[in-house]
Order: structure tokens, then sequence, then C-alpha cells
């Protein structure tokens, strides 16, 4: 499937304090994949996905193998909307192609909010992947589970529509799939998996899944992929690395130095989403450069039937 993002370059390994040799750490993402794929996770059944990472976490505990914690920095001193390119935000244009996410969601969605002093920063807001999930806990049938990875997924065969974790999510990262819209010829034989959300099912949840099938394979998320300005960093707090494609940094130090914080930490959600504070000023943004281009959904173009599909 075409996501308009290209794959993994090995770019530049930068140095310094918090900064580590690249390839290393995605040779270890591959690794890892293959060791999940030995344990039954590539089975595409969401039941058989969640038995998968369930045995995954016996396996590991019994070989002494460490399981990853999947985690993600966004650095908002980088983030400038995409205003420089004069493009609608690509992190969130490359979720929704990868994922031929219906319209109008936008599973990683970027807010304009206003500084203190005037003028305003961008903040791209994925799922925030929370330890301590209120969507996990208040979902009647169990169709919204974490992973020993820490990851949330929704399996939407289990998913019942009843949208209690849309009011349960403290961050408005779930959406509803009110329609079941037409996909590209070239997805139609795609299977369904939790981890991916191809297709889309209708009167069932969807949101932002941290792309662990992209994780498994070596590669980042889309949206970091895709990011012209390095933005968004994917990593794993056991292995204590995170990339952004471009360096890989000591994710422990990389937070503290740089101050990282949290979206609504108060709540206890505990979430594995960290954000750098900034406004796009590394990347030349002034905090006064208002406005964000309007997102487009991409895949509506070559999806025979779009035209007509309203949700
Ligand atoms: S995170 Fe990157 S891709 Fe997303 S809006 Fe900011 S600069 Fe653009
Ligand atoms: S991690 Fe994957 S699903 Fe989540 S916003 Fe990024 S591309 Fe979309």
């Amino acid at each position: 499937m075409d996501t308009g993002v290209g794959p993994d370059g090995e770019a530049a390994e930068a140095t310094g304090e918090s900064r580590v040799p690249r390839r290393g750490f995605l040779r270890s993402l591959v690794a890892w994949g293959a060791g999940i794929a030995a344990v039954g996770v590539g089975v595409p059944e969401a039941n058989a996905l969640r038995q998968g990472t369930r045995a995954a976490g016996t396996a590991a505990a019994a070989t002494g193998t460490r399981l990853r914690r999947w985690a993600m920095v966004i650095d908002l001193r980088r983030c400038d909307g995409c205003q420089a390119i004069d493009e609608p935000p690509r992190c969130t244009q490359a979720c929704i192609q990868g994922h031929l996410a219906p319209e109008p969601m936008q599973w990683i969605e970027v807010y304009e909010a206003p500084l203190p002093g005037g003028g305003t920063q961008f903040i791209p807001s994925p799922c925030m992947q929370c330890q301590n999930p209120p969507c996990v806990n208040v979902c009647p049938v169990g169709a919204t589970f974490s992973t020993p990875e820490g990851i949330v997924l929704v399996d939407q065969m289990r998913c019942i529509g009843c949208r209690i974790c849309m009011e349960a999510c403290p961050y408005d990262r779930r959406f509803f799939n009110w329609g079941s819209p037409p996909i590209p010829r070239e997805a139609a034989l795609t299977e369904y998996s939790a981890e991916h959300e191809v297709p889309a099912i209708r009167g069932t949840v969807m949101k932002c899944e941290f792309c662990p099938d992209l994780a498994r394979g070596g590669r980042r998320p889309y949206c970091s992929q895709a990011c012209p300005n390095g933005c968004i960093y994917y990593g794993d707090l056991e292995e204590d690395l995170a990339t952004n494609g471009r360096e890989v940094v000591r994710l422990s130090r990389f937070l503290s130095k740089n101050t990282a914080f949290r979206l609504k930490e108060e709540l206890g959600t505990d979430p594995r989403v960290f954000y750098i504070p900034g406004y796009g000023q590394d990347v030349g943004r002034s905090p006064y450069r208002r406005g964000l281009k309007r997102i487009l959904w991409p895949w509506r173009r070559v999806a025979a039937g779009s035209e007509r599909w309203g949700r």
C-alpha cells in the first residue's frame, strides 16, 4: 500500500550525551519481531493476537528475555505544524493513508494551543497509550485491552459499539466508525487485525494503535516516518532508546534533560507519550504565525465509490 512516506533510512547517527548509534537499535527491533512471531502474534485474528501477546509475556518471563515497552516522544521545539512546507500536518496525513482511516477520523490530531504570553504552539496528539487506561477499565466486553508491551488495542470483532470507552478517554482520542467506507482496490485483500484496523468495521470504535506491526518489522510508525522535522521519536523504555530516523537518543536522559511532560498527568493515567516543550523554535517558526492547512483523506481519491460515501 502506498502510504506516501518513505522507509526508514540509515540516516545520520548523531553524537552527544543522550544520543547513541542507531543501527543496533533498529536491528534489535527486528530481532524482537522475530521473537514475537515465534510465539504467535503474527496470527491475524484479534483473539489470536490477544492470546499471542499473552504468550509473548509468558515466554519472555520464562526465557528471561525482555519485553518491549513502546513509547513515543514528541519534540514540540521542532513542530511547526508543517507550515514551512505549506502542507496539512504530514503526521496526520500519513497515519490516515497508512490505515485508510475513515473521514473525519484523525488518529493523530495536531492542535493549535495558545501560549501564555501570546502566540501559539502545535501539539500533535495520538492515543496516549496509558498504562492505567480508563478505556480498558470501563469496556464491558473486554474489546479494549492492553498488550504486555503496553499498547492499548481495540478488538473490533468484539466491540459492541456502546462507546463507553470514548466517554472514559480523557484525551478524546477514540473515534466511532459510523459507516463502511470503500477501500482502494489494492487493499481489498487485507486481513483484519486489531494492530492495523483495516478494513474499518462499521459500528465500532477505532483509534491510534501505535503501529506495533511496523515496529515488529523494525520500522517506525507512519506519523514518525512522515514528519519532515523529525519531531516524533519512537522507542522502547525497557531498552531506554528511541529514534526519529535521524538519531538515536537515550530515552531517560533525553526526557529529563529536556524537561519532558505528559498530558493530564494529574489523572494518573500514566501515558506512554511524552512531550518536550516548545513552539517550533528549532525549525525557525515564529509563535505568532498561526493556522494549519486543512487535512485531506488522500486514499479517497483512489477508492471507487468514495465520492458517494458519507458516514
Ligand atoms: S509533528 Fe512533524 S509532521 Fe506533524 S505537524 Fe509537526 S512538523 Fe508536521
Ligand atoms: S503511532 Fe501509528 S496509529 Fe498512532 S498516530 Fe502514529 S501512525 Fe497513527
